[in-house]
């Protein structure tokens, strides 16, 4: 498909003056997502599995055809292991709070990269500081890239968990999940991949990943916000307390005690985010329908002729830009505040972001407040990129 045909399928980026190279952030939809979430609401809509009528039979094949489609985006070994989250974040404090509060002692460590979101970092010191356990960043080396011998290292402590963020969302480095993940759980650890950052550019295997458990977000892989995926191995669900209580996750309920549903309703209590499953389901499709080593060697010769563009101009400092990133770069001004970069690129209708991306201790251990992050998707083109640069080119003459 040419990138011209691909482009035309997402309504968002026909308005003019719109460059858009913020899709770390979030993506843009294309129509096959928002018509299946249109179709939903005007034929389809009524509650799932509980209803007696021909609409709940509609509405709960279409929302469980949704999470078979999942299962087979990433090669999920069973539609029941896939669970239907609001998001990555609420994966991470599901797990942090259900695998967390069972599984942690006082003493236990748990390790985590020093790229990871919030999203990761608080449910599960939180969870750390419940049990007395201790929460420990893998550090950087000198290049910016996940320092591999203070790994080894750590790991000889016998983590009790390992968080490991695919993509880092604030620099675009990839972690060594195929190396890293074997050895983690060699040293006898729980292992959680965090892959809201990998899933829209990388296609994702659980089962080849070896981890035990995989986030991801939908509203990052061109689906609709308020939906995510948590997979994990059934063994360790299975043996998992629920996360929340209510409707849909019971099996029977009397005022003196409860017990729980099969997977994967056990752990999704209450009215689900059906229409926003049904859309995810359509994302996921319309990704398996492209060739996915096309969009990611696109975006690979985005991201190296934005990082051209910007270590052509005086001042730019770029961080951890490695030739495998996926997806972002980020950079700063010399002189200028990273805000304002943002708000010059606006106007000249560049949306990227700008901050600290989630990732305080990033930005701490890089010396920084915040920095700009361009992040690209498979619809971008090269004629937005060298837009982009000549727009901060642009900016570095004007103020200097
Ligand atoms: N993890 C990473 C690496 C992210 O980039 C994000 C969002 O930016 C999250 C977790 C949280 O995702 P969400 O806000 O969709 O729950």
């Amino acid at each position: 498909m040419s990138l011209d045909t691909l482009r035309a399928q997402f309504p968002a980026l026909q308005q003019p003056d719109l460059i858009y190279l913020d899709n770390a952030a979030t993506t843009q939809k294309p129509t096959a997502v928002l018509e299946a979430m249109q179709q939903f609401y005007q034929a389809d809509n009524a509650n799932v599995h509980r209803g007696a009528h021909r609409l709940s039979a509609r509405a709960t094949r279409a929302f469980e055809g949704a999470r078979d489609t999942l299962a087979r985006f990433i090669n999920a070994p069973e539609r029941e292991s896939v669970l239907f989250t609001r998001g990555t974040t609420e994966a991470m404090n599901l797990l942090a709070s259900s695998l967390g509060g069972q599984q942690l002692q006082a003493g236990d460590l748990i390790l985590i990269d020093s790229w990871a979101h919030h999203a990761s970092i608080v449910p599960w010191q939180q969870a750390a500081q419940r049990a007395g356990a201790r929460l420990c960043p893998i550090p950087l080396d000198k290049a910016g890239q996940l320092d591999e011998a203070a790994y080894l290292a750590l790991l000889a402590q016998q983590p009790r968990v390992v968080i490991l963020t695919q993509v880092a969302n604030a620099l675009g480095a990839r972690a060594p999940l195929s190396r890293w993940l074997p050895l983690a759980r060699a040293a006898g650890a729980i292992t959680i991949v965090d892959g809201a950052q990998g899933i829209a550019h990388d296609t994702v295997d659980v089962q080849a990943l070896g981890c035990d458990f995989y986030a991801f977000s939908g509203h990052k892989m061109y689906g609709p916000t308020g939906i995510g995926v948590l997979w994990g191995r059934r063994a360790l669900l299975e043996a998992m307390p629920p996360y929340q209580f209510g409707g849909e996750m019971i099996h029977k309920v009397s005022f003196e005690q409860s017990s729980f549903n099969q997977l994967p309703f056990k752990f999704e209590a209450g009215t689900p985010a059906i229409a926003e499953a049904v859309g995810l389901g359509a994302a996921a499709q319309w990704l398996m329908a492209q060739d996915r080593a096309a969009l990611a060697a696109h975006e690979s010769v985005l991201l190296a002729r934005a990082r051209t563009g910007l270590a052509s101009i005086e001042g730019i400092t770029l961080y951890s830009a490695f030739e495998d990133n996926a997806g972002s770069l980020a950079f700063n001004v010399e002189g200028e505040h990273h805000q304002d970069v943002g708000i010059w690129l606006d106007q000249a209708g560049i949306a990227v972001r700008c901050g600290h991306h989630c990732c305080q201790p990033l930005m701490a251990a890089l010396g920084v407040k915040g920095t700009c992050r361009v992040s690209v998707a498979a619809y971008n083109t090269a004629a937005e990129i060298d837009a982009f640069v000549e727009a901060l080119r642009d900016m570095r003459e004007f103020l200097n």
